[in-house]
């Protein structure tokens, strides 16, 4: 099973979970108990094959924080 890192769109919490693809939509965020979480994807591939920077980010970033690398709405 692949690790998934997530990002909780509540606390901005980030962590990574052991879980297999049928079950990270029932992950819940470990610090505030709320499923309300983006998929982190490797910051290290995204970088490596774009390089670009706010473009055609994936809608719904709540997180404003520049370290959640994937979710482009930050
Ligand atoms: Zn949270």
């Amino acid at each position: 099973m692949p690790t998934y890192d997530f990002c909780c769109s509540d606390c901005e919490h980030r962590f990574s979970r052991f879980v297999s693809l049928s079950e990270k939509d029932k992950v819940k965020c470990p610090r505030c108990g709320k499923g309300n979480l983006k998929q982190l994807f490797t910051a290290f591939n995204y970088k490596v094959s774009g390089g670009r920077s706010g473009v055609s980010a994936p809608s719904g970033g709540s997180c404003s924080r520049l370290s959640c690398s994937t979710c482009a709405g930050c």
